[in-house]
């Protein structure tokens, strides 16, 4: 009997095993995406990674899987408590363009980003932009049940009315409220959030709809309960996000989720540890983030990074170091080399055992550093060849490592390096051995070194 696959819950605290809801479907899962305000930085891509992982795990257990990820291009705000400037507008003046054309062109940046790292896309990619009227109905909804109040600046969600408001986090309402000073025409309660925001008077703003509230923009979480709900239903297998989603924004999907649909948006809520710098929380808005571009330029491919995720569980944090990456990328190519090495034969099968205790390490809540060390075992062990290469190759359906499209790159031997190889190989038939070896040493001082074969002999450069 393979491992069962067993996931950590954050809804309910707890290990569970996975089943799917409906038996006969594909598993449903929604991931919250980009804000497309400026580049994803590579604590983003730890996330969408461990999303990815676990996609790839579903398939390996023989799911199929349906998945869509929002792009947000609208309705940020820069504070979580629905002050502050909106995100795209900021983002908007920073570079001198418009909302929209900066929304373009940070999707389609997050798009190749998502491609370098072997991320497999989503089979939905809705923009928040695009489903407007799908989020004016939601709202509309909300308050023909009684769950909204207006205030002069937009309409709110009343989460006085729902008793286990804030379950996910575990959240202190009392402690909150406490703490809470109600000016004016502001919001009743402090966990209440906009889900309308209305333009101020005499303003226009880049994005901006009509709506029966009056002309203004969507609150921040209302666009993943519309979409999620109409892409996957009222209820559905698995949401993922990162930590910093559990106590604000995710809360706040499930409290209108539930006011609308009376069901808490998912069986499973699962959470990606933060991506660390210094110790301190990677963050966009901070303004000093490393992107993927940033990596190719130090000359670390982006496939390195996707090794040094697999080295951490997605439950704790990472701390990212330049040393950290450095060993992730010879791991990369030791891992890589190893593989091209090993013989292969067309009839060759994955081992049975080392594929069980693969699926062990996987099935229990994706443990992709065990896994990554059952596949050095492989590397490492005694097997045949062929069935290592077989064996590692499955494995690679879910580590997305890319071993076998792999090629190592051709480089052109100088002229000059090929005449010396060719004299060496002179003197090697004439057995004048003293020669040969001065000549390889020449080549080495030169950074080659020269292998002989049966055929004669290849190049290759040191190091
Ligand atoms: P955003 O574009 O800010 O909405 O974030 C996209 C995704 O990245 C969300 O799931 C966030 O929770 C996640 N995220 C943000 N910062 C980090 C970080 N430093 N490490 C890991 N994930 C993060
Ligand atoms: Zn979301």
């Amino acid at each position: 009997m393979p491992a069962p696959l067993v996931l950590y819950d954050n809804y309910t605290r707890s290990l569970r095993e996975f089943a799917p809801l409906d038996p006969a479907g594909p598993v449903r899962v929604y991931t919250c995406g980009p804000t497309v305000y400026d580049y994803q930085h590579i604590g983003n891509f730890r996330t969408f990674l461990f999303e990815d992982g676990l996609k790839r795990v579903l398939r390996w257990n023989g799911y199929r899987v349906m998945h869509v990820m929002n792009i947000t291009d609208v309705g940020h705000l820069t504070s979580d408590a629905d002050t502050g400037e909106d995100k795209m507008e900021k983002g908007a003046r920073r570079t001198g363009r418009s909302a929209w054309e900066i929304a373009e062109l940070y999707t389609q940046a997050f798009i190749d980003d998502m491609r370098a790292l072997a991320i497999d896309p989503p089979d939905v990619m809705p923009r928040a932009t695009d489903h407007i009227a799908a989020q004016i109905e939601f709202v509309a909804e909300l308050e023909r049940r009684g769950y909204t109040y207006r205030t002069p600046d937009g309409i709110y969600f009343d989460t006085s009315k729902q008793p286990d408001y804030g379950y996910l986090a575990r959240l202190d309402r009392a402690g909150l409220e406490a703490g809470h000073r109600v000016e004016p025409g502001d919001k009743r309660s402090a966990t209440d959030f906009a889900l309308w925001k209305l333009s101020p008077p005499g303003s226009r703003r880049q994005m901006e709809w009509e709506s029966p509230w009056g002309r203004g923009f969507p609150g921040w979480h209302i666009e993943c309960s519309a979409m999620a709900q109409q892409y996957l239903g009222d209820w559905f297998d698995i949401h993922c996000g990162g930590e910093d989603h559990i106590a604000v924004h995710h809360t706040n999907e499930i409290a209108q989720t539930e006011a609308r649909c009376g069901t808490r948006l998912a069986n499973f809520w699962m959470h990606g540890y933060f991506l660390l710098q210094n110790d301190a929380k990677m963050a966009k808005s901070a303004g000093t983030f490393l992107r993927i571009g940033a990596l190719v330029e130090r000359g670390v491919e982006p496939l390195a990074f996707r090794y040094l995720c697999l080295t951490g569980h997605y439950r704790s944090q990472l701390n990212f170091t330049w040393e950290a990456l450095d060993a992730a990328a010879t791991g990369l190519a030791r891992l890589r080399s190893g593989f091209h090495a090993l013989a292969s034969a067309p009839d060759a099968a994955p081992d049975a055992a080392s594929v069980g205790r693969f699926t062990a390490a996987i099935n229990d809540d994706l443990n992709f550093p065990r896994a990554l060390a059952v596949a050095w075992e492989v590397l490492r062990g005694s097997l045949a060849e062929p069935v290592k290469r077989a064996t590692l190759e499955r494995f690679d359906d879910v580590l997305g490592l890319g071993l076998a499209a792999w090629r190592p790159a051709q480089v052109a031997v100088p002229p000059a390096i090929e005449a010396l190889a060719r004299e060496r190989a002179d003197a090697r038939r004439a057995r004048q051995w003293a020669e040969s070896d001065r000549i390889r040493e020449a080549l080495r001082a030169a950074g080659w070194e020269v292998e002989d074969r049966a055929d004669g002999y290849a190049l290759k450069p040191r190091g």
